[in-house]
């Protein structure tokens, strides 16, 4: 029996709890206490919302009694309503503290500020109750970017008047085209410009790392003339300004027409993907290394140019589908490409394939914010840390594409001078080849006629070789060359040119030499030569000798000539006896 009692008083007691409970957190879900010592307070998590489907509803009728059971409370810390084409409305209460207690002035902290933190929603409007039962309406907002605003800042913020009806309800009304995931704070003004001051600074120093980005390279692209620079340039400068719409600092600042800044928005969008896409493509040098990758570069370049156009027309709609698609796709492509490009050896491309990752994840977070993420800090400024850390690294990467592509034309010279000096050397004595003498006496000839100097050609031939070869073997016979090239080579200054002419002939190119001085060097060739010994068995050694004929440059010779001459000078010495020199006249 007692049981039953207490029982029975237990359900009441609960109920009665229940009750009160809904009661006291009904009033609380709409009533936010405007205290001043706090300074910055959540409206979002004390509104309450409905949703006004075909958005047609008037103030008079949302504010009616019909109306007001189907606003449902939020609690949320922010609102996280998503992309939608209703417009929406929150109505709440805002009562002022009991003043005096505290001695406080009551004037004190009249003034509070509403932000809706989110640039770029499109209407606004706040519907204040006045004593009168009158509203007091305040508009902002994309739609009414015409007009100046009543607190500049990047995000829409409207000042409470100082007087209002503290029993009744505000209601604000926002509807747009983009998602409407946003904060909804009251501030008192200094703890709100104590906010923004953070807030101009890091945009100060993201945007300030843009610019400089954009100058240095410029300045690269001046000195350097390789497009990869002016591409890069233009991607940071229309990311730059993409940024200034996406966080709302143009529209703070620049008054325009709706669609003008929408046509902007549209025009530095598509820009941004095409200089984007041109400098991928030429930063991989992709028409060289895929082309077939290149063709869906250039895809997305058109689809670039469709969208900005279309929405430059003003088909907003339409832009938008096509610019999510390359904004899911883009990046994607470049992080493939660029792999692509590590995978093909091109060293830059690891930068690069972090820059864009980078980005990606910056943008991802900020896409995704307020739907899956927290919306966080990283996550909020998501797109502007992402893009001067991806501007830097790409800036990176371009001085890193420099020296790999200084690397490869050094090497590509080493192996042009290699071939070259092979075309034009002897592979056994390591003289120039008759290919060479051929070219070079003429230049030789025309050098000497223009200095005013003299020049003298020998013609030198072992004697009797085939004796020697066919005596002491090949091999012996090759010594034998080479020992001559060694002497030649000893005896020829550096602009001298010793050259093999073919088999067991040899020339010697003596630029700044006459008659005599040629002479000289013809018999120092010819001494040397035959007084070297070589061993041609265990016991025996064995010796060679050579002739020489010597010409020197006639006026108005041609090298044909010269050599006829050398060569005629030659067989007289072979004719003499061998083993001398035999000069032209
Ligand atoms: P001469 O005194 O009249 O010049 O008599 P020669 O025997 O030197 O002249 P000839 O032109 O009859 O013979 C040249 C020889 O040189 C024939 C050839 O086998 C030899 N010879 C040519 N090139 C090479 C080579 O690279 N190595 C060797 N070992 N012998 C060579
Ligand atoms: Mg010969
Ligand atoms: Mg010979």
């Amino acid at each position: 029996m007692a049981g039953k009692a207490a029982m029975v008083l237990f359900l009441f007691g609960a109920t009665l709890l229940c009750a009160f409970g809904t009661v006291l957190a009904g009033s609380a879900a709409a009533t936010l206490v405007l205290d001043p010592d706090l300074g910055r307070l959540n409206l979002a998590e004390r509104v309450e919302i409905l949703e006004d489907q075909p958005g047609r509803l008037t103030i008079d009728q949302v504010s009616s009694p019909e109306l007001a059971g189907r606003f449902k409370p939020h609690r949320e810390r922010e609102i996280d309503i998503g992309i939608s084409d209703s417009a929406y409305w929150m109505r709440f209460r805002l009562v002022r503290p009991a003043t005096g207690a505290d001695g406080g002035d009551p004037g004190r902290h009249r003034t509070w500020f509403l932000e809706i933190g989110k640039p770029g929603l499109g209407s606004i409007d706040l519907y204040v109750p006045r004593k009168d039962g009158t509203w007091l309406i305040k508009r902002t907002g994309a739609e009414h970017s015409g007009q100046p605003r009543e607190v500049l800042h990047r995000s829409f913020v409207l000042e409470l008047p100082a007087t209002f009806d503290e029993q009744a309800f505000f209601y604000l009304r926002v509807q747009s085209s983009i998602s409407l995931n946003f904060s909804l704070l009251i501030w008192t003004p200094a703890e709100y410009a104590a906010w923004t001051i953070p807030d101009f600074y890091g945009f100060g120093v993201i945007y300030g790392i843009l610019l400089g980005m954009i100058f240095y390279n410029l300045f690269l692209y001046v000195s350097l003339r390789d497009r990869v620079y002016l591409y890069y340039v233009l991607y940071v400068s229309s990311m730059l300004a993409y940024q200034q719409f996406l966080y709302g600092q143009f529209s703070a600042f620049v008054r325009l027409e709706p669609r003008e800044t929408m046509r902007l928005f549209w025009m530095t969008s598509g820009l941004a993907w095409l200089s984007g896409i041109l400098f991928v493509q030429g930063f991989l040098n992709l028409k060289k290394l895929a082309p077939r990758a290149n063709v869906i570069l250039i895809l997305f370049m058109t689809l670039a140019v469709s969208y900005a156009l279309l929405g430059i027309l003003g088909y907003d709609a339409l832009a938008n589908l096509l610019s999510r698609i390359i904004s899911i796709f883009g990046p994607m492509v470049c992080i493939a490409l660029a792999s692509f490009g590590i995978y093909k050896g091109f060293k830059p491309a690891r930068y690069f394939l972090l820059a864009w990752f980078i980005l990606m994840v910056g943008t991802m977070l900020y896409g995704i914010s307020g739907t899956f993420l927290p919306r966080t800090f990283v996550a909020r400024y998501g797109v502007a840390i992402g893009s001067a850390a991806e501007a830097l690294i790409l800036s990176l990467a371009l001085g890193s594409r420099i020296l790999a592509l200084r690397e490869e034309k050094e090497m590509l010279e080493a192996q042009e001078a290699r071939l070259r000096k092979m075309s034009v050397t002897d592979g056994m004595t390591g003289l120039f080849n008759k290919m060479f003498f051929i070219e070079n006496l003429p230049e030789k000839i025309q050098r000497s006629g223009l200095a005013g100097h003299p020049l003298s050609l020998l013609m030198m031939d072992v004697d009797h070789f085939k004796r020697f070869n066919d005596t002491y073997g090949h091999a012996e016979g090759d010594k034998v060359l080479t020992a001559l090239s060694e002497v030649l080579r000893s005896c020829a200054r550096k602009s001298d040119s010793a050259c093999r002419f073919g088999g067991e002939e040899f020339t010697l190119i003596l630029p700044g030499a006459d008659r005599a001085t040629a002479l000289n060097v013809a018999e120092r060739i010819r001494t040397m030569f035959s007084s070297q010994c070589f061993d041609v068995s265990e016991t025996g050694t064995a010796s060679a000798k050579v002739s020489v004929g010597l010409a020197q440059l006639g006026p108005d010779e041609d090298a044909e000539s010269l050599i006829k001459r050398a060569d005629g000078a030659l067989y007289r010495a072979k004719r003499a006896g061998r083993n001398r020199v035999e000069a032209e006249d």
